[in-house]
């Protein structure tokens, strides 16, 4: 099959590649004239693992192309993926539409008669309705399908989460669409028996919104516990593990930590609010879910004044981890920034380490001092604080961090370390959810 698709970012390269490697025909297609000419020599723009390769080998066999040219890319193509960012619209929390409008707006002239505009982009219910307004416009009815298909991949372990989702769910309205998107999911999804929910577009467009908002409520719920478990003497990990073991709970998305961020809960959450009062329906378990992330978000910060005696004015704080999770360059609504920045107001001295998150961290904080070596970021400071687990941070050696430090205080917000050890070794622990004893 000839695909295209419309966006090249985290969801769009990988889709894109992901399509390539499954033997089709894919034109990845940016407005980002410089993310397209880094593609074309084989620079990934963005951090996730064994994408490098996998974009390489299908770029040599010439299944993958990238492209700014929309006509080329959309031209013979059955299917058109639209896979534009829907940033949360600056002072309302909804989701800002304009990319796809406008990729609906360019494509509609373009794609051949029988084209399938599939919307893989989070998009709020009735987005489907009003792209099939605008291509109508110019294209007659019947002669063109748009479908709904969102994606649930995370960053990190992009790749998998494609070629091996949980499932794959599908919105259409038509036959056309619904035997195109069948035919390029069906194949290779059914060795796996890949469950593969086909719905209204309608429907498909919410299930995103509610997945996400369940999940953010998840970790939300066991944020809250961590907070008890710290006043009553208990152990949120242990807390979890008993309860996430019963099936109908799970032990996924049980990891207290600092409050959920990254690029679609926080904005995610938001836009399902905005739908909801739209049309006048209280969906007031996301709400505080979403009041309960902030207001812990911004309690970080005390956190680690807390374990500094309440005064960090001038005083030097190392930050391990920066971008929103593990295995991935994105800092878009990471906890990091919320949290240096109220330190940096308080008067710290901010030093930071990531092992691939520092350029982009960059752009979004002043005043910080970066550093390759998180041992020689924790040099001097008179308090590490773990935001991030990545693997390579949770695998420190501790003695020698200490040795680096001028006061040996350790803040995990992530509980990357086992208090008790860290304890041992001389450290003073804050951690999330249990203290050394528990
Ligand atoms: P992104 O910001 O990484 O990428 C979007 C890309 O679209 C950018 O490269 C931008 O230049 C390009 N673009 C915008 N308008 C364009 C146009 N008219 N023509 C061509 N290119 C255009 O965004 P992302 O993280 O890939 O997210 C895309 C969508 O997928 C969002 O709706 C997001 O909520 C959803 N999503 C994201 C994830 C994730 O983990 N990042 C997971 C599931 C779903």
């Amino acid at each position: 099959m000839k695909i295209a698709i419309i966006g090249t970012g985290y969801v769009g390269l990988v889709s894109g590649t992901c399509f390539a490697a499954w033997g089709h025909q894919v034109a990845c297609v940016d407005k980002n004239a410089q993310k397209i000419d880094g593609l074309v020599r084989g620079i990934v723009p963005i951090y996730e693992p064994g994408l490098d390769g996998l974009v390489e080998r299908n770029s040599a066999v010439g299944r993958l192309s990238f492209t700014c040219n929309l006509a080329e890319a959309v031209k013979g193509a059955s299917v058109v993926f639209i896979a534009v960012g829907t940033p949360p619209r600056a002072g309302h929390g909804d989701a800002d539409l304009s990319f796809v409008y406008m990729a609906a707006r360019e494509l509609a002239p373009l794609i051949d008669d029988g084209a399938v505009v599939v919307v893989k982009s989070t998009v709020p219910v009735g987005t489907g309705d009003a792209v099939q307004k605008i291509i109508g416009s110019v294209r007659t009815a019947g002669h063109f399908s748009v479908a709904s298909n969102p994606e649930f991949l995370r960053e990190g372990v992009a790749i998998r989460d494609f070629m091996e989702p949980d499932r794959v769910v599908i919105g259409v309205e038509d036959e056309r669409a619904r035997n195109v998107l069948m035919e390029l999911y069906g194949a290779p999804l059914e060795a796996q028996k890949t469950p593969i929910v086909v719905t209204q577009r309608r429907t498909s467009e919410l299930i995103k919104y509610a997945a996400n908002a369940f999940l953010a409520t998840k970790i939300t719920f066991i944020n809250e516990l961590a907070d008890l478990c710290e006043q009553v003497g208990s152990n949120v990990g242990e807390l979890a593990l008993g309860m996430g073991l019963d099936k109908r709970i799970g032990t996924s998305f049980l990891n207290a930590g600092p409050g959920y961020g990254g690029s679609c809960f926080p904005k995610d959450t938001m836009a399902l609010l905005r739908t909801a009062q739209d049309y006048g329906v209280a969906v007031r378990i996301v709400e505080e879910t979403v009041t309960a992330n902030e207001a812990r978000k911004r309690r970080m910060a005390l956190k680690v004044m807390d374990a500094l005696d309440g005064d960090v004015e001038g005083r030097t704080i190392a930050v391990l981890g920066l971008t929103f999770k593990p295995d991935t360059d994105d800092m878009r609504d990471a906890p990091s920034v919320p949290l240096i920045e109220t330190l940096q107001r308080f008067g710290a001295k901010i030093r930071a380490h990531d092992p691939v998150g520092m350029e982009n961290a960059g752009h979004l904080l002043s005043e910080v001092e970066f550093f390759d070596d998180p041992y020689a970021c924790a040099c001097n400071a008179e308090a590490v604080v773990v935001i991030t687990e990545w693997d390579s941070i949770r695998k420190l050696d501790l003695v020698r961090l200490k040795k680096t430090m001028r006061q040996a205080v350790l803040i995990d917000l992530r509980n990357a370390f086992e208090p008790g050890v860290a304890e041992k070794i001389g450290f003073r622990v804050s951690a999330i959810g249990r203290s050394a004893t528990t």
